[in-house]
């Protein structure tokens, strides 16, 4: 005969069969989620005939310029510079319907003093400083504050971080004319 604590036993021994089946299958599933959200999060380095989207320059020709925004599917468009960054992020559904800015995994932009790629929602932007890009006033990324204000320190400008970063003042920059400034190629 079959004692209770027989039975309870095999049963507990049955729950915790489930109970371990049951957590490697969490532990599978948020992996597979988790692989498909970090994929689809790097730097993409441009290669020759590649066009910026906004202004139709070459990305390749102003590598000390170049920014990539990354979706979560994996396609990514490359820019020639902050300022073509923010105006397709800030416009999305203009340059391709399918995306939204949720669907955005990473942004990169070009470091000024290192030349590295960093992620643009870490960086500091100067905006209204005196040098320039090939398309005239830029957002300057900077690693860090200290940078920031090492940066400003030389060349002017007012410090910004990525979230006061709005249309209306990519749109500003677009209006100030690099006539006798610096010009960063
Ligand atoms: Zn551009």
């Amino acid at each position: 005969m079959v004692s209770h604590e027989m039975i309870n036993i095999i049963y507990l021994k049955k729950m915790s069969n489930t109970f371990v089946i049951g957590i490697c299958f969490i532990i599978l599933i948020s992996s597979l989620f988790y692989a498909d959200q970090v994929a689809y999060a790097h730097f993409v380095e441009p290669k020759k005939g590649d066009i910026c989207p906004i202004c139709g320059m070459s990305v390749s020709e102003h590598p000390l310029w170049v920014a990539v925004i990354m979706f979560s599917d994996g396609k990514h468009v490359k820019l020639h510079g902050p300022k073509s960054m923010f105006t397709y992020y800030f416009n999305l559904e203009k340059y391709d319907k399918k995306y939204k800015m949720q669907n955005v995994s990473t942004m990169h932009v070009t470091e000024y003093f290192t030349e590295k790629h960093i992620k643009a929602q870490e960086a500091h932007y100067v905006i209204e400083s005196n040098i320039h890009g090939p398309m005239g006033a830029e957002l300057i990324p900077l690693k860090d504050r200290t940078s920031a204000e090492a940066f400003t320190k030389e060349h002017g400008g007012n410090i910004l971080l990525f979230k006061d970063i709005t249309p209306e003042i990519v749109n500003s920059l677009k209006n100030i004319v690099s006539d006798n400034l610096p010009t960063r190629q």
